[in-house]
């Protein structure tokens, strides 16, 4: 994997899914790596791009069965204090599931020069796998930060890493191991 053409994708780690509306201890467990993550990418010039819900309230099809989370404006719907932004960072706001739909991402990640996604976030079988789908099919490499991602149930966690792997020929590595790589 070449750092150059590599970006970090951190898939909603905002207050919501972690401590509020659908709060997620799982996706608490994986702040501490995910922060390392960042810091190395940052440090390597490896782009970090947060895709987050900003959902509109009363509109979006997506609240009708989650019941009301991450709405735009609101505290629920930034970043986690923990993973606190940068000014070399980039927000892409998202209405679905995945970072791609009716987003700039693709335009943001191909300006960038990035052809390879690493995928970070809750939660794996659903909006991390959503936006590894787009990102797939839109062309790029997949890879998946194994300990940077987590779901609900440890069940949804494995399964959705087996489903990136044999769906989009996601490569898996530990953030030790990506952080390794950017080293170089
Ligand atoms: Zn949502």
């Amino acid at each position: 994997m070449a750092k150059n053409n590599t970006a970090i994708l951190v898939v909603d780690m905002l207050n919501d899914f972690v401590t509020g509306a659908l709060k997620c201890d799982r996706g608490l467990k994986i702040v501490p790596k995910t922060a390392q993550l960042l810091e190395g990418a940052r440090k390597a010039g490896v782009p970090v791009i947060f895709c987050n819900d900003a959902h509109l309230k009363g509109i979006d099809h997506e609240l009708k069965l989650w019941g009301d989370h991450a709405i735009a404006g609101t505290k629920g719907a930034e970043v986690i204090p923990e993973l606190e932004l940068c000014d070399k960072d980039y927000v892409v706001p998202k209405r679905r599931y995945s970072g791609f739909f009716h987003t700039d991402l693709d335009l943001l990640l191909h300006e960038l020069g990035a052809d390879t996604v690493v995928m970070t976030g809750l939660h794996t079988h659903m909006c991390v796998r959503h936006t590894s789908a787009d990102a797939y099919c839109l062309g790029y490499n997949v890879v998946v930060a194994s300990d940077a991602t987590d779901a609900f149930t440890e069940e949804d966690y494995k399964s959705g890493i087996k489903y990136l792997k044999e769906v989009y020929g996601a490569r898996v590595y530990t953030v030790d191991e990506l952080l390794e790589q950017f080293a170089k």
